[in-house]
């Protein structure tokens, strides 16, 4: 089965998000994507890529991703939060990463990390 990836970005890092995707469209491609509902369009519009999209972050998005985790539906978090300004969904976003580390998702929290793990040999094994 195609591993899915996660893709989340808070507003001041959509920009950041919608970069790092068009550098690795291709790879991306090759797997199911999933992302919280502005992320998914900001990334669909820019890089013609196709994202199921759930609820807005801020909405619950990020608490419907964290159940596909913990469903065992989610193989990679790619998350850029802001460590600069303060979310409503605070909580939402601690469960999410809790829920990741828990399963053992590997998350990038930043584009050097997710280069590291887009370009892994391990994304193609079991
Ligand atoms: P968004 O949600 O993609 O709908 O902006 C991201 C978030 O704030 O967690």
């Amino acid at each position: 089965m195609k591993k899915a990836i996660a893709l989340i970005a808070h507003d001041n890092r959509k920009d950041e998000m919608v970069a790092w995707c068009q550098a690795n469209r291709d790879a991306l491609s090759r797997y199911s994507l999933w992302a919280t509902g502005t992320t998914g369009d900001v990334i669909a519009r820019n890089t013609g890529l196709e994202v199921s999209r759930v609820l807005s972050g801020p909405l619950g998005g990020d608490l419907q991703i964290g159940s596909k985790i913990a469903a065992g539906e989610i193989d990679i978090l790619i998350f850029f939060w802001d460590p600069l300004t303060a979310q409503p969904h605070d909580p939402d976003i601690k469960a999410l990463l809790r829920v990741a580390a828990l399963k053992n998702v590997p998350v990038a929290t930043n584009p050097a990390t997710a280069d590291f793990i887009i370009t892994s040999p391990l994304l193609d094994g079991e």
